[in-house]
């Protein structure tokens, strides 16, 4: 029997049997959690890295209340509501002019099925369908089934691995190899039958923060846009200035079809997903006949609480501050990059933006169930910090209030952890 048997929660990517007790976490403010014992904890993973204005934002609490005296919740099919309309019309202000449309789901995973649904749709209502999609070795998209059939394939998707559509693999584009992927990238792409290519644009997120050049993303996209294949981009870790821009896009000069929000999108809130389109993919769903219509929906789509969180969200990431933050971070994380990028425990640090990730040594190979993975859990809850490596990888990306104090602190317990393993 489990150990926290008084409990009726069946925890997400957990073995109950042999999970510790779950911290009880009883309030949040700004970057501290405080656990029903008192003891506080820095939230340096940002709560699966959504909460990007620190825990209890009173101007997004603000707008959620005033919202609720307005409208709580409304279907979005026949109707609108002045929330989603001021939103969606923000997004796309924001985003590259080419994009006009935004489709509103719940959070990443729907974000990305919606849009795997627009690439397959747009050939399909043309008459032309095409069944196959490229993905990167290493992806994550999401847990729902569109979702795990265009990540990585392995332990944690395996009993649903019959049910997947046909995905091609491009290798993981480290330096060394870019080239060569490329090549094959074009092979697949003239083939004619690939509706779409998906990245997480710079930064591979759940595959242990693992980072790739801006010019091999633009070359990429490139050759899958000559080839008439459509490109999504997953922003929905990449986004909201986790990598040190608005968007990982716009370090790039390449520009997707399609791109994908969620995560910071509400300040790490409320749960809001959405699908932003071009001209061209929206057009394609135009006709007299209403099966050609994107006939996917959620009850909750279009939350307008959510969606006031979001407009929120998005004033505070036009403030003077939350820029400074993000600048002041990625300064913080290059002085620690340079003192600690010899440590003897590391075999490589890397960063992008707010991301610091620290590849610790092992026998084995990276993974993600390595013993380490443990180790650095307990050690780092035992001084105060919540993080979650990912296997063998450790790495803060933290709400950008973060203080000099608290970003100083993390360091070096991460120093400490690091000198414990020589
Ligand atoms: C978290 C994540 C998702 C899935 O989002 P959920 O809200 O957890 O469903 C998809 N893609 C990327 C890149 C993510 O980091």
């Amino acid at each position: 029997m489990a150990n926290n048997n008084k409990s009726f929660v069946w925890h997400p990517f957990t073995q109950m049997k042999t999970a510790n007790k779950p911290l009880n976490i009883v309030k949040a403010r700004n970057v501290t959690l405080t656990a029903d014992d008192g003891k506080e904890y820095i939230d340096a993973n940002s709560s699966w890295w959504v909460n990007v204005h620190g825990h209890g934002n009173e101007y997004i609490a603000k707008a959620i209340q005033d919202q609720f005296e307005k409208v709580d919740h409304v279907l979005l099919a026949g109707v609108t509501h002045p929330k989603a309309e001021e939103l969606a019309e923000r997004i796309i202000e924001i985003l590259p002019s080419h994009f006009q449309k935004v489709f509103f789901s719940d959070d990443g995973s729907t974000a990305v099925e919606v849009a795997l649904k627009m690439v397959f749709q747009f050939w399909h209502n043309q008459g032309k369908p095409k069944r196959r999609i490229v993905a990167l070795e290493g992806a994550y998209h999401g847990d729902t089934f569109g979702a795990m059939s265009i990540g990585q394939r392995g332990y944690f998707n395996q009993p649903f691995e019959h049910l997947f559509f046909d995905v091609d693999f491009l290798e993981f584009p480290s330096k060394e190899k870019e080239s060569e992927i490329l090549k094959s990238a074009k092979k697949l792409f003239e083939t004619n039958e690939i509706a779409g290519l998906i990245v997480e644009p710079l930064v591979q997120g759940s595959a242990g923060m693992r980072m790739y050049s801006v010019e091999f993303l633009d070359a990429l996209v490139g050759l899958a846009q000559d080839n008439n294949v459509l490109v999504i981009y997953d922003e929905i870790m990449t986004g909201w200035y986790r990598t040190g821009e608005l968007f990982a896009m716009n370090h790039g000069h390449s520009k997707p079809d399609i791109v994908c929000l969620s995560k910071g999108l509400t300040g790490g809130v409320l749960p809001l997903g959405l699908t932003v389109a071009t001209d061209k993919i929206y057009e394609a769903f135009l006709d007299d006949l209403k099966i050609k219509a994107l006939l996917h929906g959620h009850s909750y789509t279009g939350n307008p609480l959510a969606c006031a969180a979001a407009c929120a969200s998005l004033d505070l990431f036009a403030q003077p501050h939350t820029n400074l933050n993000v600048k002041r971070i990625v300064e913080k994380h290059k002085l620690f990059l340079e003192k600690i990028k010899d440590h003897g425990a590391l075999t490589e640090v890397r960063m992008q933006g707010t991301i610091i990730a620290f590849e610790l040594r092992t026998e084995k190979e990276s993974s993600y169930f390595s013993s380490i993975r443990d180790e650095a859990y307990s050690f780092f809850l035992e001084n105060g910090i919540l993080l979650r490596p990912l296997g063998n990888i450790l790495f803060l990306n933290p709400p950008y209030c973060i203080s000099d104090n608290e970003l100083d602190y993390c360091y070096r317990k991460m120093e400490e952890f690091m000198d414990k393993l020589l």
